[in-house]
């Protein structure tokens, strides 16, 4: 009964405060999800991890006494990855920052499986 009170209190708060993909702006079901599944599969993922002499380390050789490196996107402008990291860097949003470490954290996890 408490479920339900709150579902349909939640569905209502939804109608006039809609949850939306910061990415796209579509509707979102669930209000702790700040992306859509289309937004979440267009984000530019390199796979460097796999890489090795990929060109973060390159870039990092000479400079820092690293034994690796990778970046998790592509930085591309005028596309979702330089939205988000705008609303991350000059609004402040903290939320995009977590949903961008937990698609690090989960790739790491993987990456971790694979190893063992
Ligand atoms: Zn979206």
């Amino acid at each position: 009964m408490i479920a339900q009170l709150k579902n349909i209190f939640s569905s209502t708060l939804h109608l006039f405060y809609p949850h939306v993909c910061t990415g796209c702006g579509s509707d979102l079901l669930k209000e702790d999800h700040l992306l859509c599944f289309k937004c979440i599969h267009q984000l530019p993922h390199t796979n460097f991890a796999k890489l090795a002499n990929n060109p973060i380390e390159k870039y990092f050789w000479g400079r820092l006494p690293l034994t690796a490196a990778y970046s998790q996107f592509y930085f591309s402008k005028e596309f979702l990855i330089q939205h988000l990291i705008h609303q991350l860097k000059y609004r402040g949003d903290t939320k995009i920052g977590f949903t961008l470490a937990g698609s690090w954290e989960k790739h790491c996890r993987n990456l971790i499986a694979l190893m063992r």
